[in-house]
């Protein structure tokens, strides 16, 4: 062991469990690829300032969790806690949403850094892949990406999860209930820091999760009556199309998420076996936040998928994803038949047959161990006496069956067998 430790709160993805980590973000960002989303990828920092606004002044995200330097110019920058705000500035720079039709459809895949107190499925460092639509309003998109999300989610093998949705409503009817609500909330024995969120954000004051509070908010005033007929009919025909694909979903009038941006359409995705971090991912629609930094009116809807916690919930239901060996063939090289080996090894590959060979003068013993330890399904194992004849030794490593092949076949037969 080194001197040195991962950091507190994070965690280091190794073979052959990290294999699990690619298989979660392929499944997850594969729908997206086949439904016109392209690829973006951000810096891991962005200016401080993109976040306090985007994201929201009084969030816990930007007042708790950030982690924030500034750099020897004098910038202030903050490693990101999450990819919305970065994603749209970056389409707000590169003018994506002039260059062609709307919505300008995004997806992407990376760290986010949150200083939060560790626990099981809560990190500093912790992995996402993310949605975003950009520039329309049309209850479809947000329903393509809520199902988007269920398909991810089915195809890698979890059943036991969630959709929870709400509406937050729009800038005519939010202010409305935010009001009602803050006049209810006035009436409450809080604590300090529960009553100045009531004063900045009482929403956020709904998700609050201690009994003591929860016990209290029976009988407030719930967003749901005071939506605008726009928003209702908009959430109506965003439920239509998710039920008429299939997708069951839960209304939960309570959920409101963390993040000021907000507006309309709220999801989340919960699973059942993961205890108190039970989100496995969320979104929804943000029709202000181009606007609150700096940008035109640029209604939009997306979604994170945190890709630690999908790992935990797989592991939480014993689903085993089918992911192949790394190798298939492996390579025996005794006596001067290494070169020889090892030129099969590089055909192989070119080949895209998955291959490796055994490194660092072992003997048969420690290099069949090796081939073993490899998960390949064949071996090659040639000496000078096979070379000599022009062949190598073909090993089927599940029947233990073992077969004189000629030098010069060996590659397209492997290809044939592994076919
Ligand atoms: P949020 O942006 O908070 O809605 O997060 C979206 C998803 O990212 C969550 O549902 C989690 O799966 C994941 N996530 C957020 N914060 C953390 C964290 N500290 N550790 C691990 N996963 C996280």
């Amino acid at each position: 062991m080194s001197t040195f430790k991962a950091p507190k709160g994070t965690y280091d993805l190794i073979p052959p469990y990290s294999a699990k980590y690619l298989a979660v973000r392929d499944a997850i960002s594969g729908p997206l690829r086949l439904s016109g989303y392209g690829y973006v990828e951000t810096p891991g920092f962005e200016d401080v300032d993109l976040f306090a606004r985007g994201v929201g002044e009084s969030t816990d995200i930007v007042t708790k969790e950030m982690y924030t330097l500034t750099t020897k110019g004098g910038a202030n920058l903050a490693l990101r806690p999450e990819g919305t705000a970065s994603v749209l500035r970056a389409a707000l720079e590169a003018n994506l949403h002039k260059a062609g039709g709307l919505p300008v459809k995004l997806w992407y895949s990376g760290s986010y850094y949150r200083y939060e107190r560790p626990q099981k499925g809560r990190y500093r460092h912790f992995s996402q892949v993310g949605a975003e639509a950009i520039g329309a309003e049309d209850p479809a998109l947000d329903a393509e990406l809520i199902i988007l999300a269920d398909q991810a989610y089915r195809t890698l093998g979890l059943r036991n999860f969630r959709i929870l949705l709400n509406s937050l409503g729009d800038k005519e009817c939010r202010p409305v209930y935010r009001e009602a609500l803050q006049a209810f909330l006035g009436g409450l024995d809080l604590d300090e820091e529960t009553v100045r969120r009531a004063e900045i954000n009482p929403l956020r004051v709904l998700d609050d999760k201690r009994a003591e509070v929860q016990k209290q908010l029976v009988g407030a005033p719930m967003l749901r009556d005071y939506l605008c007929d726009a928003c209702k009919a908009y959430h109506e025909e965003v439920r239509a199309l998710i039920t008429a694909a299939g997708v069951a979903f839960e209304d939960d009038e309570k959920l409101v998420r963390g993040l000021d941006y907000y507006t309309r359409t709220t999801f989340e995705f919960v699973h059942d076996g993961l205890g108190s971090q039970s989100a496995v991912g969320g979104g929804g629609r943000y029709d202000g936040l181009s606007e609150m930094i700096g940008g035109p009116a640029l209604p939009s809807v997306g979604w994170a998928l945190g890709v630690d916690r999908t790992v935990l919930a797989l592991e939480a239901e014993g689903v085993e994803l089918d992911i192949p060996p790394a190798t298939s063939v492996f390579a025996v090289a005794l006596g001067e038949a290494k070169p020889v080996l090892f030129g099969l090894v590089t055909e192989l590959r070119k080949a895209g047959v998955a291959a490796d060979i055994s490194y660092g003068g072992k003997g048969l013993k420690g290099a069949m161990k090796d081939a073993n330890r490899s998960g390949a399904r064949f071996a090659i194992v040639a000496g000078d006496r096979d070379l000599a004849e022009g062949v190598v030794q073909l090993k089927d490593m599940e029947s233990g069956e073992q077969s004189p092949v000629t030098v010069t076949d060996v590659v397209a037969l492997l290809r044939t067998k592994l076919a």
